[in-house]
């Protein structure tokens, strides 16, 4: 093909309207090829029953489907590293510029840097775009242009600053006719890319005007499986954020509007502090003497504590590919302070197991419960697995669907002493962080 054309790269936004990186390429000056990648780097670490690359293969089907139907068009579907396809893609066809959006993961970065330079090597425009939230990087930062480590004061400067923000939508239905007209672009089955469907199936979200009012009174209670799931759809760009913050705001709910903040918050944690997927924020929680008890951590997966509350969480995730927030608050806390094991096999279990793994929210939630991350926990603060039931599942109508056994003689006995394992934490952290 002779004629310059741009290309669209999908990645975690994968819709057709409110995307910002298509918008602009649908309104630039030449016919857009959009493209996505399955990415071997990220796909090779995965099972191949992963439910989360089934349903980002069937988003891109329908994806593709919606734009044959309507404007004799595809998505050009590829699978191998990024650098490889681009530089095939550099030898087919003539690219004026290629356009995508930001991406803030340590790996994302890299990844994108080394296009760009390969592309700005061979006389093509990179243009990349803020997409997948409203404020990033350096938008929310103290006047001395620090990053907050706090969340109150950033959430507030974020209510300050989207005051005067425009919060467009991006709709593309007008431009949409600038997309290459070839409805026979490359296509590939789940099984080219060494994947099987999933028998696990990513939950619908909910984001109804009573489930936007009732979440603060509602959002505790796991038995209520009351919070909206948004968090795949906004991992994988299925939804917009800014559609999700007019919402939220429109039914005039600070509560579920902040969680959403909480969400910005540890990715601009993320961005400026690349190195917390590996290492303690605070560095002196990295000198905690775990005791990292391999047999230990497997009870704790299968959900097999002696504890029902957490194994009610345990199995929901093993089962469902989610768990409830205030469980995932309490296993962890169990994992760390009751059995001293490293939050970092706990942060690599979720991000194998949860349907909204979030690298950033992953990572910045397990350093809160571990007590090492900003505004974290304070080390001292030990959930109580038997007192929280009490509190979230009075009636144990979580417990019940998911622990049927746990008032019976088959369930197992309690794997450690709920106020011994306390003392030991104490003991424990106190002599790494003080
Ligand atoms: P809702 O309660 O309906 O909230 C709406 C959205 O707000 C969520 O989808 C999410 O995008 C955002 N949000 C809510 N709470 C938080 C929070 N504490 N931190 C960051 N964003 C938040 N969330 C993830 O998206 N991915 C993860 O990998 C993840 N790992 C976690 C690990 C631990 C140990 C803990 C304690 C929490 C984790 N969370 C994670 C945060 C929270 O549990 C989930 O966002 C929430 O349970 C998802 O359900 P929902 O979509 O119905 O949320």
């Amino acid at each position: 093909m002779t004629q310059p054309l741009s290309i669209f790269w999908f990645k975690r936004d994968l819709r057709l309207d409110d995307n910002v990186g298509f918008f602009e390429a649908l309104k630039g000056d030449h016919p857009v090829l959009p493209i996505f990648i399955f990415d071997s780097e990220i796909l090779d670490k995965l099972p191949e029953d992963d439910a989360r690359i089934t349903f980002i293969y069937d988003t891109l089907q329908d994806m593709r489907s919606t734009l044959q139907d309507e404007r004799d068009s595809s998505i050009a579907m590829y699978h191998g590293t990024p650098l490889e396809v681009f530089k095939n893609l550099a030898d087919t066809y003539d690219i004026h510029s290629v356009y995508t959006n930001h991406d803030y993961e340590p790996y994302a970065k890299e990844r994108d840097a080394e296009i760009q330079s390969f592309l700005e090597d061979n006389a093509i425009k990179f243009k990349t775009f803020k997409d997948q939230v409203i404020f990033e990087k350096d938008d929310v930062v103290k006047k001395d242009g620090d990053p907050y480590l706090v969340y109150t004061p950033y959430m507030k400067v974020w209510k300050e600053n989207f005051k005067n923000h425009d919060l467009k939508i991006y709709y593309t239905n007008e431009y949409l006719d600038n997309v290459v007209k070839n409805s026979r672009l490359p296509n590939l089955r789940l099984s080219d890319i060494g994947f099987k469907s999933s028998n696990q199936k990513i939950a619908e979200y909910t984001v109804t005007p009573t489930l936007i009012q009732e979440y603060e009174d509602t959002r505790n209670y796991p038995a209520q499986d009351s919070t909206s799931r948004l968090g795949p759809h906004l991992r994988f760009g299925t939804v917009s954020v800014r559609k999700m913050v007019k919402k939220a705001i429109a039914e005039k709910n600070e509560i579920f509007w902040q969680e959403l903040i909480w969400r910005e918050f540890f990715m601009q944690i993320l961005y400026h502090f690349p190195k917390t997927p590996n290492k303690a924020f605070k560095a002196k929680y990295d000198r905690i003497q775990w005791r990292n008890n391999e047999a230990e951590f497997k009870k704790w997966c299968d959900g097999q504590t002696g504890y029902p509350l957490v194994d009610a969480g345990m199995r929901q995730l093993n089962q469902t590919g989610f768990m409830h927030n205030r469980v995932r608050m309490l296993v962890g806390s169990f994992l760390c302070k009751h059995l001293l094991i490293d939050w970092r096999w706990g942060e690599a279990y979720f991000a194998e197991k949860l349907h909204d793994y979030e690298m950033s929210s992953n990572v910045g939630n397990w350093q809160w419960v571990a007590g090492s991350g900003v505004d974290a926990s304070p080390y001292f603060r030990i959930f109580n697995p038997t007192t929280q039931i009490d509190k979230f599942d009075k009636n144990r109508k979580f417990i019940k669907k998911y622990v049927p056994e746990f008032d019976t003689d088959d369930y197992v006995e309690k794997m450690v002493d709920h106020k011994e394992a306390r003392e030991r934490c104490l003991k424990v952290y106190k002599e790494a962080v003080s």
